[in-house]
């Protein structure tokens, strides 16, 4: 086989052969196909897409390319849950435990935050004791035990995406559905869950900007999952506006724990109960309303923060700051940004509130940067709300009071303030199934 021709070939718009895509895929890893040759071919896919078949056997090939997880060993239906990434987006802290307290099994593995939007890892690490690089077999037993672990990615899961990513970083190929679908499915079929719910994110915080094309490859990542055989169905949800009003690790470890014991933003709490209540679906325990219900029953009966305590301590956290918050750490500067003028908060920069974040040390800029646990914001307006002039909009947390003037005229570019109030819309737009897209009333297309 000569990478020549298939190269040429997706670059004139034909379809790659399953002996071809293996063969691509394990040159990848072991190196004998050059970078040069890889990214041309990645470009090609990226003007040119792929089939639903071309796409399905890319990702299985990518998942078979290293380490597989093997959760045979967990006694019960193993439900994984996957955010495609976005700006205070904690839900994983708040639904692995409310799904685990209703009896579904999550082994999760999860990533540290790169670029603007932040990572599960890093948040959970705010927690002093806190760890998440563990065994294979600490791993497992704390899943069996505990109902739920959280951990960074370990061992040689997908070595081809990693050579991929790294690549499509590099080459102005990341925003491509194939890819994307290939990349994210690709580390959950290896990670073992028998059944994957997705999140995937639609707006300005996101890689894909309408809900239209979130919901795109939502379907993409669906039919993987089908082809595979493992049942996936993924939610379509907001990122127009930051989720919550914490963006910060442990700001946002703090606002998870507040709406596990019912005392969390609205939009926060409808995500994390409805994306609970699809794990729990998922893993057989009931309809879908019954399932809403029970994961609102755990809010109110203590079990969901309960779980998430047990986990934390069978990681190593402590947790007398989950149960004490006001009594930990916090940020040695603090600044607040105000409304220019009065009116209504029409819309948000979601990505400039995740770049304003990275300024403040809460974020890394690139792989191996120190952040700050306490550093972020914490919203006092958002899209919708009313504000008048000299209000706070924000305030900043950070290490230093030159740290939080820097990112300062960032965040305060991010809120664009009208007269006229914005219509108001969903946060959850849409439900992927094998069926087909299920829109929400109200939810803004296009
Ligand atoms: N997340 C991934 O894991 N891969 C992508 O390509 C994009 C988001």
């Amino acid at each position: 086989m000569r990478m020549y021709d298939v190269i040429a070939r997706k670059r004139d718009g034909g379809e790659l052969t399953d002996a071809e895509i293996a063969w691509f895929v394990r040159g990848c890893v072991t190196g004998e196909i050059p970078d040069y040759q890889i990214s041309a071919l990645l470009m090609a896919v990226y003007l040119r897409g792929m089939t639903a078949r071309e796409t399905a056997e890319l990702t299985l090939c990518m998942a078979a390319s290293g380490d597989t997880v093997d959760l045979s060993s967990v006694p019960g239906v193993t439900v994984d849950k996957h955010s495609t990434g976005g700006v205070g987006d904690k839900t994983t802290l708040a639904a692995i435990p409310m799904a685990a307290s209703l009896g579904v099994f999550a082994a999760k593995m999860s990533g540290r935050g790169l670029g603007h939007t932040g990572g599960t890892i890093d948040k959970l690490e705010s927690i002093p004791g806190f760890r998440t690089g563990l065994s294979r077999g600490e791993f497992l037993r704390i899943v069996r035990q505990v109902g739920c672990c959280i951990a960074g990615q370990s061992g040689n899961l997908v070595p081809a995406d990693k050579k991929l990513y790294a690549l499509r970083d590099v080459t102005a190929t990341v925003e491509s559905v194939p890819l994307i679908a290939s990349s994210v499915m690709s580390k959950k079929l290896a990670s073992g869950a028998g059944r994957i719910l997705l999140d995937v994110k639609a707006g300005s915080g996101a890689f894909m900007k309408t809900p239209e094309q979130a919901a795109g490859l939502a379907r993409a990542m669906v039919d993987i999952g089908k082809h595979a055989g493992r049942r996936t169905e993924a939610l379509v949800t907001a990122m127009d506006r930051p989720l919550g009003r914490s963006v910060g690790n442990w700001l946002e470890v703090r606002e998870a724990c507040e709406t596990l014991q019912g005392r969390g933003p609205e939009d926060l709490t409808v995500l994390s109960v409805e994306l609970a209540a699809e794990m729990l679906f998922l893993a057989g325990g009931g309809n879908r309303a019954d399932c809403r219900a029970k994961a609102e029953r755990s809010i109110a009966d203590g079990s969901a923060f309960r779980k998430f305590r047990e986990m934390t301590a069978a990681q190593g956290g402590d947790v007398s700051v989950l149960d004490h918050p006001d009594g930990f750490g916090a940020a040695e500067a603090s600044l607040s940004v105000d409304a220019p003028e009065s009116g209504f908060v029409f819309s948000m920069d979601t990505e400039r509130c995740g770049e304003a974040s990275v300024l403040l040390g809460a974020g890394r800029e690139k792989l191996g940067d120190g952040i700050d646990p306490f550093a972020g914001f914490v919203l006092r307006k958002k899209t919708g709300d009313r504000v008048e002039k000299g209000e706070p909009l924000a305030v900043l947390y950070a290490r230093t009071e030159e740290k939080c003037r820097s990112a300062a005229p960032l965040l305060a570019g991010a809120f664009f303030i009208r007269a006229q109030a914005p219509s108001p819309a969903p946060s959850i737009l849409a439900r992927v199934t094998e069926d087909g897209v299920t829109w929400m009333p109200g939810a803004a297309r296009g």
